[in-house]
């Protein structure tokens, strides 16, 4: 058992790296947003009259005509804005950003914020706090989106965009004085980003840190309540610089890393159930929502279902239901029934269950295999450690997935489709690639070495490859 602890995340880095990684690029960052960091309300108030016109405006507007383009109505030029730019973009920066839209950008957090800091400052209750919560939270957002057409009617984005803008105000209000309660526990955006900024290359590093391990703590000056010096984990961090203080021989530091990085080192970085089950459930929930709508085996079953419906006499599926649970939109020729909702939110929820047994079975497949050919610690935190390796896939698997609008409007500006395909192959290639090397690196760290490792790779690269071919009606 000779698992690798050392490198498992080098908490004391000598001064003269961190010096040396701090001046040549990291420096002038962090120095350019400390100084300028005074301007964040003036730009969060920017950003809501955005969202107030992109989200909150096109459902009080006529239809546009079939012809519109973005620049013709507001209407189109927000769905392109949204679900063309802003949704793929925002998976992607993390990368390189980190969460920088959440700290810099989101009108949602900063409402929520200035909310806290007028509000009850009630203790956070026990369901709010509750790691489940986000991941929750994302799944009845992804369901909801589907059934009420979150990408195509304009009234379905503000009922889930004002719906999440108003949850982050209210609990903002009564919860945890001046602190960001609904980006900490609740957001499913903030859940999403935060796993995959693990994968990024900013990182904020107490210049002193103290051992523990990451804790919620309310008493902090972190918005969203990171027990600073505990600090090991990326997740909760939206890089709102106001730990760093260059000068001070105290706070945090802006550090850039290797891709991947911390996953690699995941063992000592707080890895914990919420984001593994994130990963699958919410992969599987996102993989049932694109495949619903371009699948034939989805219509043969709804149509047997609604005869079943019609020789049984069950009325009430082919009634029509309300129109925040489902798209009622016959001026635009789109009413779903409650069949419709039935088949749609059983069908995601039946990707999700299948995708997740079978994420979960081979990941623990892996973790055994992990422990026979020498890896270290428990069956259950080996299989935390490498239930990230998925993370790359699940990533690129909903850029390409759910941001297709991207890759459309590629097309539209004259980029010839084929090239447009072999990019999304190109981002599916890499990610499995990544998803493999994570695993590696992972394997090692918990003691397994040389040829060894290739046997306790399989299970990953079988999960991963069958991520990858899910999605690829996706990639045409
Ligand atoms: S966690 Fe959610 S609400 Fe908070 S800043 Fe990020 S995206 Fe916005
Ligand atoms: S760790 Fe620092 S930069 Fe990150 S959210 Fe907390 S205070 Fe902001």
């Amino acid at each position: 058992m000779n698992y690798d602890f050392h490198h498992v995340h080098d908490r004391n880095i000598p001064d003269e790296e961190r010096a040396r990684l701090s001046s040549r690029f990291a420096g002038p960052i962090e120095a350019f947003f400390v100084r300028h960091i005074r301007w964040l309300p003036w730009i969060h108030a920017v950003m809501f009259v955005v969202f107030v016109t992109l989200i909150l405006v096109p459902p009080f507007l006529p239809d546009p005509a079939e012809t519109d383009g973005p620049l013709d109505h507001l209407s189109v030029f927000s769905n392109f804005a949204i679900w063309g730019l802003w949704f793929p973009l925002l998976l992607l920066s993390v990368l390189a950003t980190g969460r920088s839209w959440c700290g810099i950008l989101c009108p949602m957090g900063a409402a929520s914020e200035y909310a806290s800091k007028h509000g009850m400052r009630l203790t956070p209750p026990r369901w709010l706090t509750w790691p489940g919560t986000p991941v929750l939270s994302f799944l009845v957002v992804t369901i909801l989106g589907q059934t009420a057409g979150v990408r195509t009617h304009p009234e379905a984005s503000a009922e889930i965009f004002g719906g999440t803008m108003a949850a982050a105000i209210v609990l903002g209000w009564l919860f945890a004085p001046g602190k960001r309660p609904w980006c900490r526990h609740a957001c499913p955006i903030g859940l999403l980003l935060g796993v995959f900024n693990r994968l990024g290359v900013v990182e904020f590093t107490p210049k002193r840190p103290e051992p523990g391990g990451d804790r919620w703590n309310d008493k902090t000056a972190c918005p969203t309540m990171i027990d600073l010096k505990r600090k090991t984990e990326s997740r909760h961090c939206i890089e709102c610089f106001r730990c760093v203080s260059p000068q001070a021989s105290g706070g945090l530091y802006l550090r850039l890393r290797r891709p991947g990085e911390e996953v690699e080192q995941i063992a000592g970085r707080n890895p914990n159930i919420s984001e593994i089950l994130f990963l699958f459930l919410g992969g599987g929930v996102a993989l049932g929502g694109f495949l619903w709508g371009v699948m034939p085996l989805f219509n043969t079953v709804r149509d047997a279902l609604g005869l079943w419906a019609i020789e049984n006499d069950v009325t009430w599926l082919l009634h029509s239901g309300p129109s925040w649970l489902m798209s009622v939109h016959p001026e635009r020729r789109e009413v779903f029934l409650w069949l419709d909702f039935v088949m749609i939110a059983g069908f995601m929820a039946m990707t999700m269950a299948v995708f997740t047994a079978g994420l979960s079975a081979l990941t623990l497949a892996a973790a055994w295999l992990s422990g026979k050919l020498g890896g270290g610690r428990s069956l259950w935190q080996r299989f935390l450690e490498l239930g990230y390796q998925f993370t790359p896939i699940a990533m690129v698997s909903l850029v390409i997935g759910l941001g297709g609008g991207l890759f459309k409007s590629m097309t539209v500006i004259g980029i010839p489709a084929e090239l447009v395909s072999l990019l999304k192959i190109g981002l599916f290639a890499g990610s499995v690639t990544w998803s493999l090397w994570l695993a590696w690196r992972i394997l090692v760290r918990q003691g397994v070495t040389g040829a060894k490792v290739l046997p306790a790779l399989v299970p990953g690269l079988i999960g991963t490859v069958a991520v990858a071919l899910a999605w690829w009606p996706a990639l045409f």
